[in-house]
């Protein structure tokens, strides 16, 4: 049965096939993820394949590997980074190194193992020094994450950093605003944290990130 995304997906087909050149600007990311008219891929594998030699963005002139991500296909929890470090970009594998390990003792402490949830970022190639990911290097990267998104369909996505919750939550606002509470969208919710590289550097914040690892395991525990 058709959805109402499927029908609105048909309209703007139409709509581009007679000529009409400028759909909605891409405001927030949950828009974009329903106007993505591009045909959904069946499975990860098929992500993978069509990511495999992407030069989308400038940053896949610097980059060792693509990091698309890794995981189970079916899973409720969903976390999204930034970007691969230098370690990621050496492995093709997502946190792998000192922040990595990190991420599976917050894992643990909330009674997770990596190997129950989907781990990704929001750009697959390094950023040259580890810099964040630039505007137009996210806008031409966003279409991976939204079809992972799409053939994963998480009910609950953990955002790590400031980077990942503003482009998942589509806002400017500093990460102490965003983290802490729970915010509802219509196919998932989003919990969002400190980014583990971040909690390395700066160990004080460790107490609030447990505090929202609590609520993510809270929101984990309701869906099952
Ligand atoms: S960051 Fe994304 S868009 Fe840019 S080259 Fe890598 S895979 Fe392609």
């Amino acid at each position: 049965m058709r959805t109402f995304w499927d029908e609105l997906a048909l309209y703007l087909r139409y709509l581009q096939a007679i000529g009409v050149e400028a759909l909605p600007k891409r405001k927030s990311f949950e828009r974009f993820l329903k106007l993505d008219l591009s045909p959904p891929p069946k499975n990860l594998e098929e992500v993978a394949k069509e990511i495999k030699n992407c030069t989308r963005c400038k940053l896949h002139r610097t980059r060792t590997h693509i990091v698309l991500g890794e995981g189970p296909e079916q899973t409720k929890l969903m976390f999204v980074g930034e970007a691969p470090g230098r370690d990621e970009d050496l492995e093709g594998r997502p946190f792998v190194g000192r922040a990595g390990k990190l991420l599976d003792q917050i894992l643990e402490t909330i009674g997770l193992r990596r190997a129950e949830v989907y781990i990704t970022n929001v750009v697959k190639c390094r950023p040259p020094g580890n810099r964040n990911p630039e505007p137009d290097e996210i806008e031409a990267c966003l279409p991976y994450l939204s079809k992972q998104i799409k053939i994963i369909h998480p009910r609950l996505i953990c955002t790590l950093g400031l980077v990942a919750a503003q482009t998942i939550l589509a806002t400017t606002q500093p990460l102490a605003r965003l983290r802490g509470k729970v915010h509802e969208r219509e196919d998932f919710k989003v919990v969002v944290t400190y980014h583990p590289a971040f909690l390395l550097r700066y160990p004080s914040y460790k107490v609030q990130a447990l505090e929202d690892l609590r609520l993510l395991k809270r929101l984990y525990q309701e869906l099952e």
